[in-house]
């Protein structure tokens, strides 16, 4: 799928249909998706110096009715009104333990707020800030292109040794197909338990059974590369705009992992030559990524792992000691903050946020809590019921596997 930048004019009310357009924040509407940015009553202008304060009033007007989750990647003027911060997971979970609470406030992306629906009660009501704020990675599989992709594997006379995986970063509607189907839902954190599970649906890691491992390839190969000992060459990339995948029957049956071609905007960025560079210009360097960076990222850094291990692994670190991180910006630079007796740097040398994730912004967050706080539900996410029930039924496999 491509994704299509639409740049509108101010006036402009309507842009032509498209499942994955990225608006411009308070501009324009995408009439064909829940995309659309409209902010019914107003979005404050950012430079409005009474912003701080209105979030505050608005923060204590709701209390208890409301429940701000903040996502790692969020900006800091945002991470100020959470009231937990975690990855997406975690946020989902946290969500859930807060039955009290009557609106979730989820500054976070889109496919998040979809989990933390899926997993709240009925009663609550969950709340994007702005509905602008999806994520590239979950738009690069859309439910049209992996049933398709199913009926490929059916053709190839492989989909009945094959058990989907869907990362954490996908669309309900993906997480509800990998429920059908018999599969699970995994994180960054327990994606080789996950997968070592599915391959034990059919017939073991030393079997012939595949996974489809939707929609990150990346961390999908570094995990069954790396941790289960799947090797290289039996990892094939499915590109949904190709015939077939861009793949003939005989790749299909050798395969053994069977991965979507999805990555991340912000984690695909890093790149070999990054390491190279900062291994020349800080001595001593521990270079720590994300498993969401390419395998030839992963297999030259130092250390690998979760948001979650990378916060971990940086307070455990002693002092004085010295870091390069391959994760979002947002992010790095709170733990560069929070640990000023070590040196932390970004890996890459430009700079990269998630751009999504930002479009979550005091404004927005703001004009949703003003809006809740006056009685007026905004940006409500909801699942439907079909596949909010088979999504719960792929989440709820992820939560039996070991360590949870
Ligand atoms: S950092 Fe990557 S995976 Fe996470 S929300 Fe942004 S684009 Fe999606």
């Amino acid at each position: 799928m491509i994704l299509r930048v639409t740049l509108l004019a101010p006036e402009t009310t309507f842009t032509e249909p498209a499942s994955s357009a990225l608006l411009l924040l308070g501009q324009g509407r995408d009439l064909a998706s829940e995309r659309g940015v409209e902010c019914a009553g107003g979005l404050p202008a950012a430079s409005d110096p009474d912003l701080v304060e209105r979030a505050r009033a608005a923060r204590a007007a709701l209390g208890d009715r409301a429940f701000v989750l903040g996502h790692h990647y969020q900006r800091d003027e945002v991470i100020d009104f959470a009231d937990v911060t975690g990855d997406s997971f975690k946020l989902a979970r946290e969500a859930a333990a807060r039955p009290d609470a009557e609106f979730i406030l989820f500054c976070g992306v889109h496919f998040m707020a979809e989990s933390a629906d899926i997993l709240t009660s009925d009663a609550q009501q969950v709340v994007l800030p702005d509905m602008a704020a999806g994520c590239s990675m979950a738009d690069m599989a859309a439910i049209d292109q992996v049933e398709d992709a199913w009926d490929v594997l059916v053709e190839a006379g492989v989909a009945e040794d094959t058990v989907p995986v869907t990362y954490m970063n996908s669309t309900a509607a993906i997480k509800a197909f990998t429920g059908r189907h018999g599969g699970t839902v995994c994180t960054s954190s327990n994606a080789h338990v996950a997968l070592r599970w599915a391959f034990d649906q059919v017939g073991g890691v030393d079997g012939t059974g595949k996974v489809l491992f939707m929609p990150d390839q990346h961390l999908g190969r570094n995990t069954a590369v790396l941790q289960l000992g799947i090797p290289l060459d039996r990892c094939v990339v499915f590109d949904p705009r190709k015939p077939n995948g861009g793949l003939t029957t005989q790749e299909l049956r050798d395969a053994r992992m069977i991965l979507w071609r999805g990555h991340c905007s912000v984690h695909g960025r890093f790149s070999a030559q990054n390491l190279v560079d900062v291994r020349a210009a800080v001595p001593d360097v521990t270079v720590l990524v994300h498993p969401e960076c390419r395998h030839e990222v992963v297999t030259g850094a130092d250390m690998v792992g979760s948001t979650e291990y990378i916060i971990k692994a940086l307070d455990a670190a002693p002092a004085g000691s010295a870091w390069a991180i391959g994760t979002e910006l947002n992010l790095v630079r709170r733990l560069a903050a929070a640990h000023p007796d070590k040196r932390i740097s970004y890996l890459d040398s430009t700079v990269c946020f998630c751009s999504t994730m930002n479009r979550i912004d005091l404004p927005h967050l703001v004009w949703a809590m003003e809006s809740l706080r006056d009685g007026r539900v905004v940006n409500r996410i909801v699942v439907d019921a079909d596949d909010a029930h088979w999504a719960r039924v792929a989440l709820d496999q992820m939560l039996a596997l070991p360590g949870y």
